[in-house]
């Protein structure tokens, strides 16, 4: 039987100010029509992350090809591609003074190159209203379209992020279309094509996997340069997601970020309630700083 949850994954409410700052993120995206996956995946960080004025944009609409046994955001077939978009986007994030812009989307196996063209068209958007912005995507695999991959990197994107999600053995069970080998290779195939941009994947933990299934994990990332890694605790959304196995106590995280760090990423965030864009600005801060 699974344990209830820890205290340690209890959330705080803000209240005065921050919170003034969460509704006005929340009136600017609606005002745009723009997705989050803060709003999307019921992220535990939102109130923190938009009281401080982050939050991650999710472009290509909030309908995803795939049914990932994990994650909360809607599934089925997409209808349309909104070439407005990266406009709406890069303006919210100049309203918002963004310093750092993470992007990212759901899957789009529906188009033949997987949203890139939409991505790259982002990035340069945000560059022209926020010159001084640094800019993360966290893309898909593309079905491993590597000329997509190629539309990304040239856009020169100051961070690529693509999740491991999983460990090997697990990965087909968690995220079924995806695949643990070719998430490997496009983060390999991103730094041959372009040396001097940060990687980075994260590692979502309590679904059944082993201490030394982590550690190959950082190893296999390591073997192909990735800089920054970032591992949280799962949790549920709904009944029909996959269950949480082990609720990992705060120390443990602490044990596997210092294993990271022994590995050579220049960053690893990892605790509880990390995700893959918590902290992303310091985490590329580091990166550069490397
Ligand atoms: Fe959004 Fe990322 Fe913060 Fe979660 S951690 S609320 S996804 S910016
Ligand atoms: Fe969620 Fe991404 Fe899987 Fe789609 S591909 S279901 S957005 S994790």
């Amino acid at each position: 039987m699974i344990q209830r949850k820890p205290e340690w994954l209890k959330i705080n409410l803000v209240s005065g100010e921050q919170l003034a700052n969460f509704k006005e993120l929340k009136q600017t995206m609606r005002s745009n029509t723009l997705h989050t996956v803060c709003e999307e995946a019921k992220c535990p960080n939102i109130h923190e992350c938009w009281a401080n004025r982050t939050a991650t944009f999710m472009i290509l609409g909030d309908i995803c090809t795939r049914a990932c046994r994990f994650c909360a955001v809607k599934t089925g077939l997409p209808t349309e591609l909104d070439l407005a978009e990266p406009e709406r986007v890069a303006e919210a994030a100049e309203h918002m003074g963004l310093k750092h812009v993470v992007v990212t989307s759901v899957a789009r196996d529906d188009l033949a190159d997987g949203g890139a063209a939409i991505f790259a068209e982002t990035i340069r958007a945000i560059r022209r209203r926020l010159p001084l912005a640094t800019v993360e995507v966290l893309i898909p695999d593309f079905q491993g379209n590597w000329d997509a991959l190629q539309v990304v990197m040239e856009a020169r994107p100051d961070v690529l992020n693509h999740n491991i999600e999983a460990v090997r053995r697990l990965s087909d069970r968690v995220r079924a279309r995806a695949k643990y080998e070719r998430t490997l290779e496009l983060l390999k195939r991103a730094k041959e094509m372009a040396p001097a941009i940060p990687t980075k994947s994260s590692l979502m933990i309590g679904v059944g996997e082993t201490i030394d299934e982590i550690l190959e994990t950082m190893d296999d990332l390591r073997a192909v340069d990735v800089n920054i890694m970032t591992i949280g605790q799962y949790l549920q959304p709904t009944k029909k997601h996959l269950q949480v196995e082990k609720y990992y106590h705060p120390d443990e995280f602490k044990q596997l970020q210092e294993e990271g760090m022994k590995r050579g990423f220049s960053h690893v965030e990892a605790g509880p309630l990390v995700r893959s864009s918590y902290h992303a600005h310091e985490q590329a801060n580091a990166a550069k700083a490397q």
